[in-house]
């Protein structure tokens, strides 16, 4: 579904990523796990169409990305979840789920995945009015994975969605994902929270200054001892 090919993104002088090849199957869950600036970001902003790579091809199906503009790339069924949520914080919960769908006319299909994204996240059913900014850190990256859902993607693109939240808050985030993809919606995970990426996806990559330095199975990336060492927390 989406196969990226040696690519190449360079920051003016910094090479972010020096050859980045991956793929990611309709259906699965594949996990990009990483120490602080690997590359991660890069390469879900390089398929997004907000970095452009030097080099390389990014395929989704048989469409070539690299080129092309992101509104396009997000039309064609990618929506992306940014690290730090990227929420209007003086908007309500409903008026950023609205946000995302100002330019289709299906208004009752647009009510429909209103409904829907409620019916997966009760507790912004219970804040609909509620302006986004008096949201909880958890609560906010819910509305942020809610907006994304409303662009009934085929696949999404999450960065560190558990990040700065409680134990339980990531849990909860894990349980939805789980719920996004078994409806059909393909993700690929970027997780500094590696053991909970790995858990949840059917595959991962490990990716070393802009490099994939390891790929697999998560079970099988679980059980190596580098990888346990690096990114598990186990001695
Ligand atoms: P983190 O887990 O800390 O978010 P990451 O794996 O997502 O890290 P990236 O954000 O993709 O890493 O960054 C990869 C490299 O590119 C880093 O060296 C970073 O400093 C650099 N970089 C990222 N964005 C820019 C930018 N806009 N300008 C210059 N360098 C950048």
């Amino acid at each position: 579904m989406l196969t990226l090919q040696d690519v190449e993104v360079r920051y003016g002088s910094i090479q972010a990523l020096s050859g980045v090849s991956l793929q990611v199957h309709d259906g699965e869950v594949v996990a990009l796990i990483g120490a602080n600036g690997a590359g991660k970001t890069t390469t879900l902003r390089a398929v997004s169409g907000l970095v452009r790579p030097a080099r390389g091809k990014i395929l989704f199906g048989d469409a070539d990305l690299s080129r092309l503009p992101a509104d396009q790339i997000a039309a064609m069924g990618i929506s992306h979840v940014p690290e730090g949520r990227a929420i209007f914080a003086n908007l309500t919960v409903l008026e950023n789920l609205r946000l995302a769908t100002f330019s289709r006319r299906d208004r009752r299909q647009v009510q429909e995945d209103i409904e829907r994204v409620f019916s997966l996240l009760p507790r912004l059913a219970e804040r609909r009015h509620q302006n986004a900014g008096t949201l909880s850190g958890g609560e906010q990256q819910m509305l942020a994975i809610g907006r994304a859902l409303m662009l009934r993607g085929r696949i999404m693109l999450l960065d560190e969605p558990s990040m700065g939240l409680a134990p339980v808050l990531v849990a909860e985030i894990f349980r939805l994902l789980r719920e996004i993809n078994r409806q059909g919606t393909t993700l690929l995970l970027v997780e500094q929270n590696a053991r909970m990426a790995l858990a949840l996806a059917t595959r991962g990559y490990v990716l070393e200054n802009g490099r994939v330095v390891l790929s697999g199975p998560s079970a099988e990336l679980m059980a190596n001892p580098a990888v346990a060492e690096a990114y598990l927390g186990a001695a």
